[in-house]
């Protein structure tokens, strides 16, 4: 995720006595080694040797959530292809990537990523589903049509549409012109729009056992968090036990599995409880994009399994870190033990 190199990059930025702004902005190497984004908006050259500290740790990447029927990928920064090659994970098993925001840090692996999956895949490969804010579906198209890249397999991208301008600091909740790129890319099939409910929830996609849903983020640009929520799984039906009781394999199998009651040959009633073991309680993982305020997402993170979730500044720069839509250590805290306290009160 790279939040923690963040955090030391600043330290080492304070004992220079500059006050950072964590943003990073696009450059050539050369000017990025050598130059310093201030608050104000001016450019400054920097320390090279503490700009080199700070870059050389940097690695924006990706978080992967592994599955038997495909890996689902959580953001796509660029140094995600590195992270993948690194890994047990072929980039050709993803089958879905959710991004949180349009930030690069979050974002610039995508188009490279996706050609890499097209060098690599089978002809018969299913479709990625690509979920993200308003603007992620034009970014793809420019970045895939400029770049001349097909891609050997197709793809759609479905938007996150949010009304609400309250959660993003810089007021917009996605780019102002999305007119200008409204060719589909030769691999795109059109994606849907989704649109949050009552709950200001937005119920992301659905597969097998499992369902995400995302919920806005305070950040400068429009941000979702994910949850990925699993249904609770039916414990493992012990065949000899029904044998047995004199039920030979067949339908009434898949019905006592199915959580219904069966009539052994002697009358008697058979429930799912005494021949199947206990059920796999239902799992959550949350995965948070850039946020100085994830409150929002707490009633669908409560009682979490693992919770992804940045902290870019010390606690001591607090006031900046807000400013710029990130979180500290003590923010992060302060919402796990929201989730925890939820997980012991129920
Ligand atoms: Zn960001």
């Amino acid at each position: 995720m790279g939040t923690l190199t963040d955090h030391e990059a600043v330290k080492t930025f304070k004992l220079h006595g500059k006050k950072p702004n964590p943003c990073i902005t696009a450059g050539t190497p050369t000017l990025m080694k050598t130059r310093y984004h201030w608050r104000n908006g001016a450019r400054k050259t920097c320390d090279p040797i503490v700009w080199r500290t700070y870059w050389d740790l940097r690695g924006a990447s990706c978080t992967v959530l592994k599955r038997e029927s495909g890996c689902w990928m959580f953001d796509c920064g660029e140094g995600s292809q590195i992270q993948l090659k690194k890994s047990c994970i072929k980039p050709g098993k993803l089958t879905k990537i959710f991004i949180t925001h349009l930030h690069g840090d979050h974002l610039f692996g995508l188009p490279g990523l996706s050609c890499t999956i097209g060098l690599n895949c089978a002809e018969n490969r299913p479709p990625i589903e690509i979920f993200g804010p308003v603007g992620l579906r034009k970014y793809l198209r420019v970045c895939l049509e400029l770049s001349q890249s097909l891609l050997g397999f197709s793809y759609s991208v479905h938007e996150l549409y949010c009304s609400h301008s309250d959660f993003c600091q810089s007021g917009n909740t996605g780019p102002l012109d999305l007119s200008t790129t409204d060719r589909q890319h030769p691999n795109e099939t059109l994606g849907r729009p989704i649109f949050e409910n009552k709950d200001c929830l937005w119920q992301v996609c659905q597969e097998s056992n499992l369902t995400v849903f995302a919920a806005p983020l305070k950040h400068r640009t429009m941000c979702f968090g994910y949850v990925v929520q699993e249904k609770q799984i039916p414990g493992k039906l012990d065949p000899s036990l029904l044998k047995q009781k004199g039920i030979p394999p067949g339908p009434l199998y898949s019905k006592i599995k199915d959580g219904e009651s069966i009539i052994a040959p002697d009358g008697s009633q058979i429930t799912p409880n005494e021949v199947m073991g206990l059920p796999r309680q239902e799992r959550k993982i949350v995965i948070l994009g850039d946020t100085c305020d994830s409150s929002k997402i707490k009633t669908i993170a409560a009682d979490a399994d693992v919770v992804v979730h940045e902290a870019t500044l010390a606690d001591e720069l607090k006031e900046a870190c807000i400013d710029y839509g990130h979180s500290t250590p003590g923010n992060l805290i302060e919402l796990l033990k929201s989730l925890i306290i939820h997980k012991f009160d129920s």
